[in-house]
């Protein structure tokens, strides 16, 4: 099966959609933009869901739900906010179908007109802040830290597989504060959440920053992000956090009595992370053979191929096989025994390879005779053979070696990948020649901005918040530049 994907270096992008559906994570579906996800990846959303939901509950936030639609007159209460959206927006204007009278079929039924259209949440700010309107009325009530699980939908034109698609999974946490301070250490503290989410789980390392104006969320006044590169080295977002002073509260007409009693509005953040997240941990890691999960997220961390000729030699295996299961288990590693008979070993070999299972074991003739196992590590490609009564020690060691490998791996190649320069010539070279990031002055204003994308692709990824101040000489105007910014194409 691997032997048919298409290496990175021959087409990397022609690499990530192969991958994605020969390793069955996602596909296509019928409806243009949306994905079906499949088992094996929804087992790794999941769990990266769960970890999410642990770190925002131990952040002092709670679930809730609100509606699919959102009438349209809210999205336009917040002018930008509105104007950032319009162009990517689903919009609901009947509730019913009927038989067409010439009997061609099923047709809208004009009838059933919705007096307000409806659209389908591309984000939930404005229909939270208008039941935040009726929860918040002293600061008692504050602060009001809320996260959501929900999909929405952004219109997008060019899709691909859980990068960017029309629908998306997501999780997006609405906070309500009674001070401005507080609204900004909370959107900060998100961004360091996702930060460490995708540092300590994903093995994905990123950089914190903030946007610049032009690539800031509609609505926000401050947008937090993390910024991974990707081994082609193009830049990925992969989280954002926006500060939203109090625009929506004055958007809804959220106010609250503060301890003088005195009446003022609500000072508010949103921040998500979406299942683009599952779009850079494979691209982060993966390689030609398939996949490469960190432990941590991965939905089997062992797999057990017993290689075995009749009935006889696979219950000899089964015995020394079983124990070892249960006791993995009990140290809560999950691990599947492939004793399938419909399957060669070689063949469950690669399987396992493009599902990017971080540790195999092998068990036949020769290792019952000398009583051990073969323990081959997905990362590495490393094989050991390892005496029965040590595999589960050497199992738990590898779980973590390996987590700390390919994060240390990825963090290398972005170390690589991080170019300091000061012409627009050798930025464009850079950009040409090597890609990822790079750390360039910038005159500030978003003119020159749009002057650099348009000529090269190249967006400001974001202004790192442990940026130096070093005063320069923007590489396109020479005006003065108080410190450096990161540019990257991105995805
Ligand atoms: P935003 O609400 O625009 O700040 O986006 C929140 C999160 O969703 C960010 O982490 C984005 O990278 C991600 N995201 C935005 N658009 C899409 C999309 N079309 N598909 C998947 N993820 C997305």
């Amino acid at each position: 099966m691997s032997k048919n994907l298409t290496s990175r270096a021959e087409d990397y992008s022609k690499w990530y959609n192969e991958l994605v559906v020969k390793a069955d994570l996602a596909e296509n579906s019928g409806v243009r933009g949306c994905m079906v996800i499949k088992p094996y990846g929804f087992a790794i959303w999941e769990k990266m869901q769960a970890q999410l939901d642990k770190m925002f509950k131990e952040t002092g936030h709670e679930n809730a739900y609100f509606p699919l639609f959102i009438p349209k007159s809210y999205l336009s209460k917040e002018a930008s906010h509105v104007e950032g959206f319009a162009k990517e927006c689903a919009v609901v204007t009947h509730y019913r179908l009927k038989n067409a009278e010439d009997g061609s079929g099923i047709v809208v039924d004009e009838d059933a007109k919705l007096e307000e259209e409806l659209i389908v949440r591309p984000t939930s700010e404005t229909i939270i802040w208008d039941t935040y309107r009726r929860w918040i009325q002293s600061y008692r009530d504050l602060p009001l830290l809320i996260n959501q699980w929900a999909n929405v939908v952004r219109w997008e034109m060019r899709t691909r597989l859980f990068l960017r698609t029309a629908e998306f999974l997501w999780q997006e946490g609405h906070t309500a504060h009674a001070t401005k301070d507080e609204a900004m250490q909370e959107a900060e503290q998100m961004m360091h959440v996702y930060a460490e989410f995708a540092e300590e789980f994903m093995a994905v390392p990123v950089i914190k920053g903030t946007k610049t104006e032009s690539e800031r969320f509609a609505g926000a006044i401050e947008t937090f992000c993390i910024e991974a590169l990707m081994q082609d080295g193009k830049a990925l977002q992969a989280g954002t956090s926006h500060f939203l002073g109090q625009n929506f509260a004055k958007a809804f007409d959220v106010k609250f009595a503060n301890k003088e009693g005195k009446q003022d509005y609500v000072w508010a953040t949103s921040w998500g992370v979406s299942t683009r997240l599952m779009g850079a941990l494979i691209m982060t890691h993966s390689d030609d053979k398939g996949l490469v999960l960190p432990p941590k997220l991965a939905p089997i961390q062992v797999v057990i191929v017993p290689i075995y000729r009749g009935q006889e030699q696979l219950d000899v295996i089964s015995e020394k096989v079983n124990p070892l299961v249960k006791e993995l288990r009990s140290k809560g590693i999950s691990v599947k025994f492939d004793s399938r008979d419909t399957h060669k070993p070689g063949f469950k070999f690669n399987e396992y390879e493009l599902k990017g299972v971080p540790v195999r074991l092998a068990i036949g003739q020769r290792d019952i005779e000398n009583g051990t196992f073969e323990v081959a590590r997905r990362d590495t490609f490393e094989k050991q053979s390892v005496p029965a009564d040590e595999v589960v020690e050497r199992v738990i060691s590898l779980m973590d070696e390996i987590q700390k490998n390919i994060y240390k791996k990825a963090l290398d190649h972005r170390a690589s990948h991080i170019t300091e320069v000061d012409s627009y010539e050798e930025f464009k070279k850079v950009l040409e020649e090597k890609g990822g990031f790079i750390s360039a002055h910038w005159d500030g204003t978003m003119e020159t901005e749009d002057k650099i994308k348009e000529e090269t692709k190249a967006t400001i990824r974001c202004i790192p918040i442990d940026v130096k101040e070093v005063v320069g000489e923007c590489i396109v105007t020479g005006k003065p530049s108080p410190y450096r910014v990161l540019f990257a194409k991105a995805y």
